[in-house]
């Protein structure tokens, strides 16, 4: 296993990354940095046992694995702020939500004797910050590990045992297909979110009260999606802006579809395009993704 580990950036994921180690007893070395303030004064108060870095470069020095935790948009500065300087024979990987950007920067690195495998844990919540964390996040949750051709293949075998000891469940694609697929999953859905939740609550609307108070109709739910983090999907829709846009032609060919039928009272193109989506929720349930059990919303803390 990997003797000391160090974790650059310790919000929601990275301090799940912490929590989940000690609560694993995975490693007694673990060093972490991370350039909030509050964030470090926050996880002191924890008494987790991990060592405090303020300086990146010492931070990683001695790490057999590495694990970048941070926005997307913070890996340029990471890398280019002072010439990092990884052990011999390390390992690194991420935690980031899309990949082609990112495995750009890092590849014209062209690291030597460093096994680079991008990571990508499908967990998470709307919350961000290490206050939001928690040791089981990874738990019965998909992990994507995508190998740069130069990582060796015990290293990849080490990291997808790393994963597997958090809780997951690892898959190995490409970067291409990474983002490829999440976009589908994960990004148009977001996109979806954000611009319906803006589209319903037009602040100009006299309405607008009794929208938020009638909301479970269907926009609560989609409001979850769409309280997450600004800074976290700015990053991913730039970083994977290829796909997203292609499934945003997709997306709007069918909406424009839909339109169509509801404008010309075509109740039978209707169900035929809703009984298609039901099956998709049969399949997803078969898939293990979800219970069959009816969801009316988590009880009111
Ligand atoms: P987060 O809660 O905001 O935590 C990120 C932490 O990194 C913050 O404490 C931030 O400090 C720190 N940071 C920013 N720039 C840094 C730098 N240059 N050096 C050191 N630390 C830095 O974010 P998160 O939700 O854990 O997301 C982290 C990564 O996980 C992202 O790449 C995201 O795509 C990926 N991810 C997120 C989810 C999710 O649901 N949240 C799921 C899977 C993967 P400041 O607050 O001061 O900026």
């Amino acid at each position: 296993m990997f003797n000391n580990i160090t974790i650059i950036g310790c919000g929601l994921i990275g301090s799940s990354i912490i929590r989940a180690i000690d609560k694993k007893k995975l490693s007694n070395n673990v060093t972490i940095y991370d350039k909030s303030k509050d964030v470090i004064s926050f996880l002191k108060k924890k008494n987790l046992p991990i060592h405090f870095s303020d300086n990146l470069n010492h931070s990683v020095k001695d790490a057999d694995l590495i694990i970048l935790a941070v926005p997307l948009g913070a890996y340029i500065d990471i890398f280019s702020s002072e010439k990092i300087k990884f052990k011999k024979n390390a390992v690194l990987t991420d935690v980031g939500s899309a990949k082609k950007e990112i495995n750009k920067i890092i590849e014209d690195l062209n690291l030597k004797d460093i096994s680079w495998i991008a990571s990508h844990p499908i967990a998470g919540t709307e919350d961000s910050g290490p206050q939001a964390g928690f040791a089981e996040l990874f738990e019965d949750r998909w992990c994507i590990i995508s190998p740069s051709a130069k990582a060796k293949k015990e290293d990849i075998k080490k990291l997808k045992l790393f994963w597997e000891q958090l809780g997951s469940k690892v898959k190995t694609m490409t970067i291409e297909e990474h983002d490829h697929i999440l976009s589908i999953t994960s990004h148009l859905p977001h996109a979806i979110a954000y611009n319906l939740v803006r589209t319903a609550i037009n602040n100009k609307d006299e309405f607008k009260k009794d929208v938020i108070q009638y909301s479970a109709g269907g926009l609560r739910d989609f409001t979850r999606i769409a309280a997450s983090d600004p800074i976290m999907w700015r990053d991913i829709f730039l970083d994977n802006s290829e796909n997203i846009i292609k499934i945003l032609d997709n997306f709007s060919i069918n909406l424009e579809e839909m339109k169509k039928a509801i404008k010309e009272k075509n109740g039978d193109k209707l169900i035929k395009i809703f009984l298609e989506t039901k099956e998709v929720r049969k399949e997803i349930i078969k898939a293990g993704q979800d219970t069959k059990k009816a969801d009316f919303g988590r009880k009111k803390d």
